[in-house]
């Protein structure tokens, strides 16, 4: 039963997504504990939080036994690395976080009786047959190839959250987060927007992967945050997994134009082999978000890029990956 004041557990928390729903859920008035490993989150995500009365920091591990004294209204499971190069850097652990780890946070909302959401993804469509996606397609994911400790793991854990929900033991929720930028990311973590942002701000060639003409939609933070929020409030929990994600559809080439125009000077993209397993498309059906949660994103995608660049030039202190010159195919402009 949600209290006036909830009090809310964010697994995850130091992390991207995880530290503006902290800031967010604050700002209404929750009491926050945030339990994070700092595997891949930032302690300066959550810095400016530490003085603020109703949120608590805990380090710990997700794949421990999860111990929190006192009440819990809402348990966020955002606990696992979610750009490749950090998931891939310890698979196995990659795969006990979000099987493992999804089950001790299962189990500590059954002994408080508390709400759970789980942070799910769109990987879980692997690469995909149906176009857009929605929640209906059961997904084209590789089980054994370099990526699935976290598509399988994020498959592994919706299983369970589900399982759960049909014992009746807990109220649980699941969100499939579409591709999501702002603020708070790391600059080094690999992912497409972070890396051609700092790219361009440090006046290296923007890295592009096969010839630029996979799509993807981006999300900004904000938008998500409010979307995760009404997904845990919405009074019945729906009967399955709920795409949350901007259905605005860009290529690959055309994010990195946006991003050559808002940042004067910056330089011509070089081409480089295709990771494996790279999904070609990826846009989510919102329609079931709409209905259900009356939400939609709203910040359009120049927006967003210019809030995040905006951060990036004034917060970053790590030099965005350097790609090696044998990588580099092709020169274009
Ligand atoms: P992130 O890497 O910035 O945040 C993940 C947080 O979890 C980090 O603070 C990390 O230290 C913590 N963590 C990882 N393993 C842990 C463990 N075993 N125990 C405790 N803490 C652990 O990633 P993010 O972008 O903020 O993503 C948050 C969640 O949303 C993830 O579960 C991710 O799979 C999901 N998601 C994100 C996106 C996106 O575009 N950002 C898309 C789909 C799904």
């Amino acid at each position: 039963m949600t209290s006036f004041l909830p009090t809310v557990l964010v697994a995850g928390g130091a992390g991207f997504i995880g530290s503006h729903l902290c800031e967010t859920l604050l700002a209404r008035g929750h009491r926050v504990i945030c339990l994070d490993s700092f595997l891949s989150g930032r302690r300066e995500n959550v810095l400016p939080l530490t003085n603020h009365p109703s949120f608590r920091l805990i380090e710990g591990d997700v794949t421990d036994p999860v111990d929190i004294p006192g009440p819990l209204d809402q348990i966020y499971n955002l606990a696992c690395a979610a750009s490749p190069p950090q998931y891939q850097a310890d698979p196995v652990h990659t795969m006990r976080t979000n099987v493992i780890g999804c089950g001790n946070l299962l189990e500590l909302a059954q002994a408080k009786g508390a709400r759970f959401l789980q942070a799910s993804t769109s990987e879980v469509y692997g690469d995909p047959l149906a176009h857009p996606q929605t929640e209906d397609y059961w997904g084209n994911v590789n089980c054994t190839g370099p990526r699935a400790c976290y598509d399988e793991g994020k498959r592994a854990a919706e299983t369970l959250c589900f399982d759960y929900l049909r014992t009746g033991a807990i109220d649980v929720r699941v969100a499939r987060i579409f591709n999501t930028y702002g603020p708070n990311m790391r600059p080094d973590d690999g992912r497409i927007i972070s890396n051609l942002i700092c790219q361009a701000l440090q006046d290296q060639p923007m890295t592009l992967y096969g010839d630029g003409t996979q799509t993807r939609s981006f999300c900004y933070v904000s938008d998500l945050v409010e979307g995760l929020i009404a997904l845990m409030e919405v009074p019945a929990a729906p009967e399955g997994a709920v795409n949350l994600g901007n259905p605005g559809e860009f290529s690959v080439l055309e994010l990195a134009g946006l991003i050559r125009q808002m940042v004067p000077g910056s330089l011509k993209p070089v081409f480089c082999p295709l990771p494996q397993d790279d999904p070609r498309r990826r846009q989510p059906d919102i329609t079931l978000a709409r209905q259900l949660l009356r939400w939609q994103p709203h910040v359009p995608l120049k927006q967003g890029l210019r809030a995040t660049i905006d951060w990036f030039a004034v917060h970053q202190g790590v030099h965005a990956p350097r790609i090696a010159q044998t990588e580099i195919k092709e020169m274009r402009s």
